[in-house]
């Protein structure tokens, strides 16, 4: 009788222990599920601390007309690293960044070229933009009030006040492009000598052109 409880007591202390294992199993491969760099996410999904003015979700922009169903800043996960970091780095100035415009859909680009059909300032979609590979930031600063800094032009202007080459502009205006600059620059990110606010991540400048839309819920 006792060795019949104690092969009942070996077989329950085997099943348990298989049942342990099991969920380490499962736990363990949960941990190493790594998210790929190229995987597009939502950057909420892994900061709320940064600010919100997507102009393609308005009609307040070049194209004056709102070309995203939803206010969303999609990127691949290697760009979203790559401006927490940089937006980690303004916090410690007082700054935080505030965005415009992150991945954008390729059918957008084919709009905004029929409007705008200058590569100084819109990529034509035949190559595509970094925007479409979701490599891109349209972005500015804000200050610890929550107040845009000053950088000379507003978003989208088409000109060559809106250079970083452009020089005829006040001390503040040019020490607040350069803030942009270096703190973007250090966190791996490539500017655009037209456009003070557009920044491409330097290692996603091949992958590939999207297309897809978000869900907006
Ligand atoms: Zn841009």
């Amino acid at each position: 009788m006792s060795k019949y409880i104690n092969s009942i007591f070996f077989l329950i202390a085997l099943f348990s222990g298989l049942v342990a294992n099991a969920q380490n199993e499962v736990y363990t491969s949960e941990a190493k599920q790594a998210i790929a760099d190229t995987v597009f996410v939502n950057l909420k999904d892994f900061s709320q601390d940064f600010i919100y003015d997507m102009k393609y979700a308005t009609d307040d922009n070049f194209l004056k007309a709102k070309v995203y169903d939803c206010a969303e800043c999609f990127l691949r996960y290697k760009t979203v690293q790559a401006l927490i970091a940089a937006n980690n780095d303004f916090k410690k100035k007082g700054y935080k960044i505030k965005l415009y415009d992150c991945y954008r859909p390729l059918s957008i680009q084919k709009k905004m070229w029929e409007i705008v059909s200058n590569p100084e300032y819109v990529a034509d979609p035949k190559k595509g933009s970094i925007h479409n590979r979701g490599g891109a930031v349209d972005i500015s600063l804000v200050d610890k009030n929550g107040k845009e800094v000053d950088m000379g032009t507003p978003f989208d202007f088409f000109g060559i006040q809106a250079s970083h080459n452009y020089t005829k502009l006040s001390n503040e205006v040019k020490s607040n492009r350069k803030l942009l600059k270096k703190v973007m620059i250090k966190n791996g990110f490539n500017s655009f000598d037209s456009e003070w606010w557009h920044y491409n991540l330097k290692t996603g400048l091949k992958d590939k052109v999207s297309n897809q839309k978000w869900n907006c819920e």
